[in-house]
């Protein structure tokens, strides 16, 4: 899984910090990186810091202004630790991996991070369609640079279809089709029919306990292998077949 969302660091300060954002980029499948008039790049820590993630690095776009490295794209994100004077468009993290997911299909995609020490400013902002900004201690809501890339990065990818590794309704680990509607009423009335024959559900009343047992599995998901097991051991199990076997012998 890739994506083609690039990263936009203006100005950062700290080369440790560009290697750590190019490390975090990587780790969550991501490969576009643009520097925006950086501080002290190519540098030796922002290589360390990267770790093994250094040829994102070497391919990193260095630009002298932010109009630059966004000039292709056709919605832009800025990452904001702190809400501004002027009050400009700002999401969570959830609503802004929806977002730029949709506006992914219509063309390029910059999500732009700010200087280590102040922050976008208001004129970085004013070329931002959206802010997105990532819930904190409002006491102390300012994340190092390389985790708010982290952690925007990991809301990307966690809402891609399959982006934990599993699918929503656990398919991918399962190794049968999940049973259908009139399976599971098969398996019901079969375990009803033989719950009532050992004398567990009383015939008088017997609804409350009925829906319960519903419940229950419909909270498991059952399979079509599971049903079939849970129907060979309900006729192993049902007296009727037991007491006929019995007469057998
Ligand atoms: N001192 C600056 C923050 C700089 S941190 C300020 O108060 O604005 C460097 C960059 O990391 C920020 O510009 C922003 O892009 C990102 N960042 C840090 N914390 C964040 C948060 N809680 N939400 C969104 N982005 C954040």
């Amino acid at each position: 899984m890739s994506f083609a969302v690039r990263i936009v660091l203006v100005e950062p300060s700290h080369p440790g910090n560009i290697g750590a954002s190019a490390r975090a980029m990587k780790t969550m499948g991501f490969d576009q990186l643009v520097l925006v008039a950086p501080k002290d790049f190519p540098s030796a820590e922002a290589t360390a810091r990267a770790s093994g993630a250094d040829a994102l690095l070497r391919q990193a776009r260095i630009v002298e202004s932010l109009n630059d490295a966004i000039a292709d794209c056709a919605f832009v994100v800025g990452a904001s630790a702190r809400s501004r004077s002027l009050a400009w468009p700002t999401i969570g993290p959830r609503v802004y991996a929806e977002t730029v997911k949709a506006q992914l299909a219509q063309g390029n995609v910059a999500l732009v991070f700010g200087p280590e020490q102040s922050g976008l400013t208001n004129e970085d902002m004013a070329r931002c369609h959206q802010l997105v900004q990532i819930p904190a201690n409002p006491e102390y809501s300012s994340l190092n640079l390389a985790m708010a890339v982290q952690v925007l990065c990991y809301e990307l990818r966690m809402a891609q279809p399959g982006g934990d590794g599993l699918s929503h309704d656990g398919a991918e680990t399962r190794d049968a089709p999940l049973a259908t509607a009139d399976e599971l009423n098969g398996f019901h009335e079969h375990m009803e029919s033989v719950l009532t024959a050992a004398g567990f559900i009383n015939e008088d009343h017997p609804k409350l306990l009925k829906l319960r047992l519903r419940r229950i599995f419909h909270r498991s998901r059952l399979d079509q292998t599971e049903i079939n097991i849970l129907r060979g051991m309900l006729k192993a199990l049902d007296p009727r077949v037991i007491g006929s076997q019995q007469d057998k012998e």
